[in-house]
């Protein structure tokens, strides 16, 4: 297994471009924030609505202390924004209270913020602190699932996979491409199997 997912790392890396980035490049508060916001929505809409937010609302000091209505209405295109505003001040007040401001780069303290999660965490110390970690999105877990045949998208389960069959330093280039696969090729309708690089290697090929 380890010869054939390092092999589909290996393709993928070449196949897709160096950089690829789904969020817009921010600080490291700003990028949580944006990656909380981009639950059950499109990054596109958090990149549209991240300008005026981070604009009034620069730091955690700032939006720990901003009125959730206002909150609410920038937010309003990301969907779920009530909850959204709920859990992005909270986080910013446990950020600005527990942590001086500084959002941490522990895998710990960034599970004991609201609104963060496992692909949250990971997606923030792999994007912006470069720490080894895979991203387990709808996207990733798909394409593992079908690719390996794991007969589970189960995040935990699949994160465990890939982490056990992988080097740690292809863990943030292989997130990457594979998401980026999932949302280009191997769709979750309509998987374009004729013009996938990887089908050779892949348990689901038609
Ligand atoms: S061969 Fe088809 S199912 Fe397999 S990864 Fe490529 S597009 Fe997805």
């Amino acid at each position: 297994m380890k010869t054939q997912i390092k092999a589909v790392h290996d393709i993928l890396d070449t196949f897709y471009p160096p950089e690829i980035s789904f969020l817009e490049r921010r600080n490291p508060f700003q990028f949580l924030i944006s990656v909380i916001l981009s639950a059950q929505t499109t990054d596109e809409r958090v990149n549209q609505v991240a300008p005026e937010l981070f604009g009034r609302y620069p730091d955690a000091g700032a939006l720990a202390s901003a009125d959730i209505e206002d909150v609410k209405r920038i937010i309003h295109p990301t969907g779920f924004f009530n909850a959204k505003a709920k859990n992005i001040i909270a986080c910013a007040q446990a950020v600005q209270d527990r942590f001086g401001g500084i959002v941490p780069t522990g895998m710990e303290e960034l599970l004991s913020l609201p609104g963060v999660g496992r692909k949250t965490a990971n997606c923030l110390r792999s994007g912006v602190f470069g720490i080894p970690g895979i991203v387990v999105d709808t996207h990733f877990s798909r394409v593992v699932e079908r690719v390996f045949a794991l007969g589970t998208r189960d995040p935990e389960k699949v994160e465990t996979f890939v982490c056990s069959n992988l080097d740690e330093t292809c863990w943030n280039r292989f997130s990457m491409t594979v998401n980026l696969h999932g949302r280009q090729i191997c769709h979750a309708r309509g998987e374009e199997c004729g013009v996938c690089p990887i089908r050779g290697l892949c348990a689901s090929g038609k």
